[in-house]
Protein backbone atom coordinates (compact mmCIF):
# COMPACT_ATOMS: atom_id res chain seq x y z
CA UNK A 1 0.00 0.00 0.00
CA UNK A 2 1.08 3.24 -1.11
CA UNK A 3 0.98 5.71 2.38
CA UNK A 4 2.53 8.58 1.03
CA UNK A 5 0.08 8.64 -1.92
CA UNK A 6 -3.18 8.16 0.32
CA UNK A 7 -2.02 11.54 2.61
CA UNK A 8 -1.11 13.32 -0.63
CA UNK A 9 -4.37 12.70 -1.98
CA UNK A 10 -5.39 14.50 0.76
CA UNK A 11 -3.49 17.36 0.90
CA UNK A 12 -1.57 16.26 3.77
CA UNK A 13 2.18 16.47 4.30
CA UNK A 14 3.65 12.66 4.68
CA UNK A 15 6.15 13.30 7.44
CA UNK A 16 7.84 10.31 9.14
CA UNK A 17 5.14 10.25 12.12
CA UNK A 18 1.63 10.97 10.10
CA UNK A 19 3.06 8.22 7.95
CA UNK A 20 3.61 5.75 11.22
CA UNK A 21 -0.02 7.18 12.91
CA UNK A 22 -1.75 6.20 9.01
CA UNK A 23 -0.21 2.58 9.71
CA UNK A 24 -1.67 1.78 12.95
CA UNK A 25 -5.47 3.66 11.96
CA UNK A 26 -4.66 1.25 8.56
CA UNK A 27 -4.82 -2.02 10.69
CA UNK A 28 -7.96 -1.23 13.08
CA UNK A 29 -10.79 -3.00 11.46
CA UNK A 30 -13.51 -1.13 13.00
CA UNK A 31 -13.82 2.24 14.75
CA UNK A 32 -11.09 3.87 16.81
CA UNK A 33 -11.28 5.84 19.63
CA UNK A 34 -7.96 8.46 20.53
CA UNK A 35 -7.45 6.39 23.67
CA UNK A 36 -7.47 3.55 21.17
CA UNK A 37 -4.97 4.82 19.10
CA UNK A 38 -3.04 6.22 22.30
CA UNK A 39 -2.35 2.42 23.37
CA UNK A 40 -1.24 1.42 19.73
CA UNK A 41 1.26 4.39 19.74
CA UNK A 42 2.81 4.23 23.04
CA UNK A 43 5.89 5.56 22.22
CA UNK A 44 4.50 9.17 20.74
CA UNK A 45 3.85 11.87 22.30
CA UNK A 46 -0.26 12.22 23.10
CA UNK A 47 -0.23 15.95 21.95
CA UNK A 48 1.27 14.94 18.90
CA UNK A 49 -1.29 11.80 18.31
CA UNK A 50 -4.25 14.14 18.63
CA UNK A 51 -2.90 16.90 16.11
CA UNK A 52 -2.38 14.57 13.80
CA UNK A 53 -5.84 12.79 14.06
CA UNK A 54 -7.22 16.51 13.52
CA UNK A 55 -5.63 17.44 10.79
CA UNK A 56 -6.74 14.00 9.35
CA UNK A 57 -10.23 14.63 10.21
CA UNK A 58 -9.82 18.39 9.00
CA UNK A 59 -9.03 17.12 5.55
CA UNK A 60 -11.28 14.30 5.53
CA UNK A 61 -8.88 11.06 5.78
CA UNK A 62 -10.49 9.86 8.90
CA UNK A 63 -14.56 10.57 10.37
CA UNK A 64 -16.03 10.86 13.42
CA UNK A 65 -18.46 9.40 14.79
CA UNK A 66 -20.75 9.76 17.78
CA UNK A 67 -22.20 6.40 19.04
CA UNK A 68 -23.57 7.82 21.82
CA UNK A 69 -20.79 6.34 24.61
CA UNK A 70 -19.62 9.74 25.04
CA UNK A 71 -15.95 9.23 23.41
CA UNK A 72 -15.68 9.98 19.92
CA UNK A 73 -14.95 7.26 17.62
CA UNK A 74 -13.06 7.56 14.85
CA UNK A 75 -12.87 5.18 11.10
CA UNK A 76 -10.92 5.48 7.88
CA UNK A 77 -13.04 7.81 5.05
CA UNK A 78 -13.46 5.80 2.04
CA UNK A 79 -11.49 6.88 -1.31
CA UNK A 80 -14.56 9.26 -2.86
CA UNK A 81 -15.75 10.27 0.78
CA UNK A 82 -15.41 14.13 1.35
CA UNK A 83 -17.24 14.38 4.33
CA UNK A 84 -20.60 15.94 2.86
CA UNK A 85 -23.90 15.48 4.52
CA UNK A 86 -24.93 13.50 1.45
CA UNK A 87 -21.62 10.93 1.90
CA UNK A 88 -22.67 10.00 5.30
CA UNK A 89 -23.21 6.58 5.70
CA UNK A 90 -24.72 4.72 9.03
CA UNK A 91 -22.58 3.28 11.51
CA UNK A 92 -23.59 -0.41 12.95
CA UNK A 93 -22.59 -0.80 17.22
CA UNK A 94 -22.41 -4.48 17.94
CA UNK A 95 -23.84 -4.77 21.25
CA UNK A 96 -21.60 -8.01 22.14
CA UNK A 97 -18.09 -6.61 21.59
CA UNK A 98 -18.96 -2.74 21.50
CA UNK A 99 -17.11 -2.12 18.14
CA UNK A 100 -18.42 -0.11 15.29
CA UNK A 101 -18.62 -0.23 11.58
CA UNK A 102 -19.21 2.14 8.93
CA UNK A 103 -22.03 0.73 6.97
CA UNK A 104 -21.00 1.89 3.30
CA UNK A 105 -23.62 0.01 1.46
CA UNK A 106 -26.57 2.47 2.65
CA UNK A 107 -26.69 6.06 1.94
CA UNK A 108 -28.66 7.98 4.86
CA UNK A 109 -31.93 9.64 3.38
CA UNK A 110 -32.58 12.63 2.37
CA UNK A 111 -33.51 14.11 5.67
CA UNK A 112 -36.65 16.52 4.97
CA UNK A 113 -37.01 19.57 7.22
CA UNK A 114 -39.80 22.17 7.67
CA UNK A 115 -38.50 25.65 6.47
CA UNK A 116 -36.14 27.46 9.00
CA UNK A 117 -34.75 23.62 10.52
CA UNK A 118 -30.64 24.06 9.49
CA UNK A 119 -29.26 20.69 9.20
CA UNK A 120 -25.33 20.38 10.47
CA UNK A 121 -25.19 16.68 11.34
CA UNK A 122 -26.64 13.55 11.35
CA UNK A 123 -25.89 10.71 13.58
CA UNK A 124 -27.61 7.34 12.57
CA UNK A 125 -26.19 4.13 14.43
CA UNK A 126 -27.70 1.09 14.38
CA UNK A 127 -27.75 -1.04 16.70
CA UNK A 128 -27.42 -5.05 16.79
CA UNK A 129 -24.37 -8.21 16.73
CA UNK A 130 -21.68 -8.21 13.90
CA UNK A 131 -20.60 -11.23 11.81
CA UNK A 132 -17.90 -11.85 14.30
CA UNK A 133 -20.27 -12.39 17.08
CA UNK A 134 -22.92 -13.57 15.39
CA UNK A 135 -20.70 -16.88 14.43
ZN1 LIG B 1 -19.23 -7.84 17.67
ZN1 LIG C 1 -18.04 5.46 8.88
Amino acid sequence: MDFEAILKQRDIKPTAIRLLILKEILQFKQAFSLLMLENKLQTVDKSTIFRTLTLFHNNHLVHTIDDGSGSVKYSMCSNHCCSEIEDLHPHFYCQRCGNIFCQTLTKIPKILLPEGYLLSSINFVIKGVCKDCNK
